[in-house]
């Protein structure tokens, strides 16, 4: 017996009269759409070593009695045994797995499928396959599959998903806090696919998603507010108010919604600030002279969350006072801050090390004072 595998991870087995074959299931139309049947879905499968399964056809010609001889060939993941007599020329063909509109073995798509919901990597799972020497789908083929069946599938529950989320807003008629944020396929200006996502904060759910090439708008820097302006459009179509948008300090973005959705309230997310406030409190560190800021870090970012979070009401004046009383209580003072905010909130503190030198504080900075 041989077991060859072809530059893929298709196989092809044969036994005697060896007829080697091999065949990817690709060969459907566009036309063939599958009616997936969930209870072929959900049912078991196992793992069949082939000595095993071959003691199922180690009988002779039920029409016969003489013995027949064996075909094996592998449909990606599926495996086909082929039983021939060569006297009385009776013959049939059995197959490993049941198929998805009389065209593609069911498996095959399921791997397909499974890869993607367990967000696995193709590769590893390819290599695993490989490595165990078991029947798998092609990388074209996962690709195939992927494009036949799962985007449409995916898309078709997440536009249910969210008509109907958009819809029991629709029924409430509060107008709508969102918080919305950017994201690219890679840093700095060579990124090629961006993404923005709208995320209502109340009940805490994504409203929706909208995708943007580079080469739709002029270059990857316009992508965030393209793909901000069109993923907003939705809103207008479900006739959503918008109360309150929370964004990072994008720039191009901020000015837009200034200038052109001056009824909404625009608000900086707090942990885009923090981030940024960490990174240039940490690069501050480093410089002689100011290592002693280092200690404080965790501290101040602390701090920053508090001063927005502790305020119900959102008062600005309030925040502001609150974080710029930062100055005074790194210096051990903990009195006499602002006129809304006159005095630290917190009890007894542990000891601690005090800093030494001056620091202006910024919403988002922190420089040492230079007499
Ligand atoms: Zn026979
Ligand atoms: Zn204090």
């Amino acid at each position: 017996m041989e077991y060859e595998t072809d530059g893929e991870s298709d196989a092809s087995t044969c036994i005697s009269e060896a007829d080697f074959s091999f065949e990817d299931d690709g060969n459907m139309s566009d036309d063939d759409y599958p009616s997936y049947d969930s209870a072929t879905c959900r049912e078991r499968t196992y793992l069949v070593f082939e000595s095993c399964l071959l003691h199922l056809f180690s009988h002779t010609c039920s029409n016969c009695n003489r013995p027949v001889q064996y075909t094996l060939n592998t449909i990606g993941s599926m495996l086909q045994v082929k039983v021939y007599c060569g006297f009385c020329e009776d013959e049939w063909t059995w197959n490993s797995q049941p198929y998805l509109n009389d065209c593609t073995p069911n498996g095959n798509v399921l791997i397909a499928f499974s890869i993607i919901f367990s967000r696995s990597f193709l590769s590893k799972v390819l290599r695993l396959f490989a490595i165990m020497n078991c029947a798998c789908i092609s990388e074209a083929t996962f690709y195939s599959r992927q494009m036949k069946y799962l985007r449409q599938a995916v898309s078709n529950v997440w536009k249910e998903h969210q008509n109907s989320m958009l819809t029991v807003l629709q029924v409430e008629k509060k107008p709508l806090i969102l918080g919305g944020d950017g994201r690219c396929d890679s840093p700095g200006f060579s990124t090629k696919n961006g993404s923005y996502t709208f995320l209502e904060i109340e009940h805490n759910v994504v409203l929706n998603i909208e995708l943007v090439q580079s080469n739709e708008v002029s270059g990857s820097t316009n992508m965030e507010k393209e793909c901000f302006m069109r993923g907003m459009k939705i809103f207008e179509v479900y006739d959503l108010p918008i109360k309150m948008l929370v964004t990072d300090r994008h720039k191009q973005l901020g000015k837009y919604i200034r200038e052109d959705l001056p009824q909404i309230d625009h608000k900086f997310d707090v942990w885009h600030i923090a981030k940024s406030f960490r990174k240039k409190v940490k690069k501050l560190a480093k410089r002689k002279g100011c290592e002693e800021v280092g200690s404080w870090i965790k501290r101040m970012v602390n701090h920053l969350y508090w001063a927005a979070m502790s305020s119900e009401d959102g008062d600005p004046e309030m925040i502001l006072e609150k974080w710029l009383s930062l100055r005074r209580h790194i210096h051990n003072k903990h009195h006499g801050h602002g006129t809304k905010y006159k005095k630290c909130a917190h009890g007894r503190l542990r000891k601690r090390r005090w800093l030494k030198y001056r620091y202006s504080l910024y919403p988002v900075g922190l420089e040492p004072v230079v007499d």
